[in-house]
């Protein structure tokens, strides 16, 4: 794995304009693994010129050869798909396992939909009398998070290539190498020049940059809520479109009719994976009374087989989160369960290594629905169980955060788990276990986010309508 020590602007690589550096981190063992380049607000400026000039020739390109570009970097993101696993195991911790299934698979996955989509879209529609054009909305800002690094660079960029926009990224600081070999694949796969470009950064320069210059036409935000409002604030002053996909607090309804052994199992494995980073993960469980005590003692023994440690070793199921910041973060949330009165079942704030940013995987039960650890994000292998005494308690319960973007419903049969899940407020709804699908629309209810990523209606975000009346 190799660090450019430039900005990726108008299909080369060139030095930034300034000499500040960001050192990337092993959050295994916390050893600096390479330095990218600090972006300013210059190498922005430079991203988003080139982005505007590219912009008139890859929006008149036919949508066919548009879909054609985006199909061969899928095919170098196939060809490199080894690599891709391996860089994000180095800056994320993932085990190296999840990284080839999730990080490498799903975003090659999500590339191939926009590929087929962008071939077979209607870009033009009847009403009436009139021909309605859908014509991308410009040049995009992408501000993505480290949690999914690769999978939420091309759930942004590929709509919008496939919409016929043109795109600057700033993705995550703490992962910015899965970006840079992004960026090689862009460059691999033969997209003009300025069609896409990269500029590595923190936040509250280069991101703040990107969302306030004024070339960009919309600005696409993944990450914390803080600063998606803040990103909002920005874009609503400018009368800029935005796309905010933000944090989330989702609940696993488990319904008295459900599989309860099955059902804390799945809910278990969802909320350890990526070490508890998913932002849909479901990190409240939610059982009837009568049930509890059992589903506890189930969850005890799920996540007791969650070993912590090197994600290379191919016996670790849980990985270290991703930095010293968001371990102290997260080891804070379990201190204020506990203080709050919550039953630690599994887990604690204790390290259970010595190097490596890890967290125990943590079970508490006794939580009530209005303590912080049930109310607010905590992005760690935590889950907060709680009692519910019937359906319509168990729906308050589900629906009382200000989040709403996932969820899971378990029940004996289908109808059931769908009549509850229609009284959800919240995204996106998994019945008994189903499947993620990489074509659904991924998006928030309430604050958890405005827009929508992902099959068509992700790609709708990146367009805007001209009517033509006859
Ligand atoms: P963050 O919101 O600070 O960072 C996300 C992205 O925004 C990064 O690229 C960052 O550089 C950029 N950014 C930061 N400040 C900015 C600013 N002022 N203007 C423009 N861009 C800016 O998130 P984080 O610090 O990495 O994580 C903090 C918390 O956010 C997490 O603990 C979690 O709760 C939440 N989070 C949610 C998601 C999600 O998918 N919904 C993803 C990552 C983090």
């Amino acid at each position: 794995m190799k660090a450019h020590d430039g900005m990726y602007i108008r299909g080369e690589w060139r030095p930034a304009a300034g000499t500040g550096t960001i050192a990337v981190v092993n959050p295994a063992d916390e050893q600096i693994i390479a330095e990218v380049p600090a972006g300013t607000a210059q190498d922005v400026d430079a991203a988003v010129r080139a982005a505007r000039d590219a912009f008139p020739g890859w929006a008149a390109t036919p949508p066919a050869e548009r879909a054609a570009r985006i199909a061969a970097l899928r095919d170098a993101m196939v060809a490199r798909k080894d690599e891709i696993a391996e860089t994000v195991t180095a800056e994320l911790g993932t085990p190296i396992g999840l990284s080839q299934v999730v990080h490498a698979n799903l975003p090659i996955s999500v590339a191939g939909s926009f590929a087929e989509l962008a071939g077979t879209y209607a870009f033009e529609e009847k009403a009436g009398n009139s021909t309605v054009l859908l014509e991308p909305v410009g040049v995009v800002g992408a501000i993505t998070p480290w949690n999914y690094p690769l999978h939420q660079i091309v759930a942004k960029v590929a709509p919008a290539l496939a919409a016929g926009c043109t795109v600057v990224l700033k993705p995550a600081e703490d992962t910015p190498l899965v970006a840079q070999l992004f960026a090689e694949c862009v460059h691999e796969a033969g997209l003009p020049a300025g069609v896409f470009n990269l500029v590595t950064g923190l936040g509250a320069v280069a991101g703040q940059a990107l969302a306030a210059h004024e070339g960009v036409d919309l600005v696409s935000f993944t990450g914390s809520t803080a600063v998606g409002r803040q990103i909002g604030a920005t874009a609503g002053a400018a009368v800029k479109r935005v796309a905010l996909e933000l944090g989330g607090k989702s609940a696993n309804v488990i319904l008295p009719s459900a599989d309860l052994a099955k059902a804390v199992k799945v809910g278990v494995a969802n909320v350890m994976s990526n070490s508890g980073q998913t932002c849909s993960a479901w990190t409240r469980m939610l059982v009837h009374t009568d049930q509890y005590d059992e589903a506890v003692e189930l969850a005890r023994a799920a996540v007791a087989k969650y070993a912590a440690g090197d994600p290379h070793d191919p016996a670790s199921r849980l990985g270290p989160v991703v930095s010293a910041k968001q371990r102290e973060r997260v080891r804070g949330y379990i201190d204020q369960g506990v203080a709050a009165g919550a039953r630690l079942v599994a887990g604690g704030s204790e390290a259970p290594h010595p190097a490596g940013y890890y967290v125990a995987p943590t079970v508490f039960a006794d939580v009530t629905p209005e303590m912080t650890i049930a109310q607010e994000e905590i992005f760690g292998p935590v889950i907060s169980m709680l009692r519910y005494a019937d359906e319509d308690d168990a729906l308050r319960i589900a629906n009382g955060t200000v989040y709403g973007l996932a969820g899971a419903v378990w029940a004996g049969d289908e109808a059931e788990a769908v009549a509850f899940a229609r009284r959800m407020e919240t995204g996106q709804v998994d019945i008994n276990g189903g499947r993620f699908n990489p074509l659904a629309p991924f998006g928030g209810y309430k604050q958890s986010g405005v827009g929508r990523e992902l099959g068509t209606h992700g790609l709708a975000e990146y367009l805007q309508t001209k009517s033509l009346q006859f």
